[in-house]
C-alpha cells in the first residue's frame, strides 16, 4: 500500500499522468469517468496510493481507505443527482470478479434501470 506503481494506468491518472474526466477528488481518492461507460452514468472511484484489489485490504488502513473510497462514491453520486432514483455500486475482485484493471476501483452505476442478478 502507499506506492505509485509505474506500470499501473490508475496510478498514471491519479499522478495526472495519463487524462481522464475527473468529477471530483479528496486528499486520498478519485473519481472520474469510465473510458468505455455501462450505464448513462458510470464514474470510477479509485485510492490515488496503489492497492491492487479488496484482497489487499487489511487492518485499520485499509479499513479507512475503503472507507474513504465508498464515502467519496456516496458523494459523487449525490453530486451528479443519482441519489433520488439510486444507483449501483459493484467493485470486481479477482479473475472470478471480472477485475480486468489491477488497481482498486468502485464502479458508480447510474442513470438507469440496473438489473439483478449481474452476470
Ligand atoms: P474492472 O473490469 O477492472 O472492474 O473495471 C475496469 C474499468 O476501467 C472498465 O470499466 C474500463 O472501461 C475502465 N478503464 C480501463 N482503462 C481505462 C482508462 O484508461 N481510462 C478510464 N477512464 N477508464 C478505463
Ligand atoms: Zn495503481
Amino acid at each position: 500500500m502507499n506506492t505509485f506503481d509505474p506500470g499501473c494506468i490508475f496510478c498514471r491518472i491519479a499522478a495526472g499522468e495519463i487524462p481522464a474526466k475527473v468529477v471530483a477528488r479528496t486528499d486520498h481518492a478519485i473519481a472520474f469517468h469510465d473510458l468505455t461507460p455501462k450505464a448513462p452514468v458510470h464514474v470510477l472511484v479509485i485510492p490515488t496510493t496503489h492497492v491492487g484489489s479488496t484482497a489487499e485490504l487489511s487492518g485499520g488502513e485499509g479499513e479507512m481507505l475503503f472507507g474513504r473510497i465508498m464515502a467519496l462514491a456516496v458523494e459523487t453520486a449525490a453530486q451528479l443527482g443519482l441519489a433520488e432514483d439510486g444507483y449501483r455500486l459493484v467493485i470486481n475482485t479477482g479473475p472470478h470478479g471480472g477485475q480486468s484493471v489491477g488497481h482498486l476501483h468502485v464502479h458508480l452505476l447510474g442513470g438507469r434501470q440496473m438489473h439483478w442478478p449481474p452476470g
